[in-house]
């Protein structure tokens, strides 16, 4: 598959884009080469640049995995309806992090009192984070999120119930970036079967 890649030489583009070529995809830097003749296009930039680069994805029909967290999920389901592409998009494309969160929803279920630590690199802009924010919609219980920005880390989250008399703590950890790269090999294998508009969630893939 030729993979348009907005994002190329950031923290998780420069991993994707080495792992994409090693299993087998031709990649293009987005930004330098458009996406013309692309079959797919992936996305791990910065919120207020994903409208503009879907939005040249959608014009040339080329369909987008968005990793990007903090964007208008809304504003790009209509704007990939109206096109008639398929668009997918995960908070969180590692395996530890779907399960953290089906753990969760089980969890909440028993234990309605919860708050979420979520931890991550000092550079990133969004907060809480998008894992964080689906987490808690997941578990339905409208948790308090803490968010921890700091040198050294990557990508966490701990999630505390409480109850009468213990405790019970799920916790995952992405110590390095490749921990991402399953979930958007995935993606892109599934996104151009999905109907047209945003599909959301590793789940909806499975
Ligand atoms: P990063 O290191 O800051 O990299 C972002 C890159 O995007 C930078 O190289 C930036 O270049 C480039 N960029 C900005 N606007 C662009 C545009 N319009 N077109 C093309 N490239 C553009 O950030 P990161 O740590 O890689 O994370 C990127 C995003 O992915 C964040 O939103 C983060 O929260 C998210 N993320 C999601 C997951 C997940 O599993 N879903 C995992 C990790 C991270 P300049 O600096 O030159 O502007």
């Amino acid at each position: 598959m030729r993979v348009a890649l907005f994002g190329a030489a950031g923290k998780v583009g420069l991993v994707l884009g080495q792992a994409l070529e090693a299993a087998g995809h031709e990649v293009v830097d987005a930004r330098e080469s458009g996406v013309d003749g692309c079959d797919a296009a992936v996305d791990f930039t910065r919120p207020e640049a994903v409208a503009g680069n879907v939005e040249r994805c959608l014009a040339a029909g080329v369909p987008v995995v968005i990793g990007t967290t903090g964007f208008d999920a809304a504003a790009v389901d209509a704007q990939a309806r109206e096109a008639g592409v398929p668009c997918f998009h995960a908070s969180n494309f590692s395996h530890g992090a779907v399960l953290l969160m089906r753990f969760a929803e089980e969890a909440a279920r028993v234990f309605p009192r919860a708050e979420i630590v979520e931890l991550h690199s000092e550079t990133k802009r969004d907060a809480p984070s998008g894992t964080a924010q689906a987490t808690a919609a997941r578990m339905g219980t409208e948790p308090t999120i803490h968010s921890v920005r700091l040198p050294g880390l990557v990508a966490h989250q701990v999630v505390i119930f409480g109850g009468p008399g213990e405790t019970l703590t799920i916790r995952h950890d992405t110590t390095s970036r490749e921990a991402f790269v399953p979930g958007v090999l995935l993606a892109l294998e599934k996104v151009r079967a999905l109907p047209p508009g945003l599909t959301v969630g590793l789940d909806e893939l499975t």
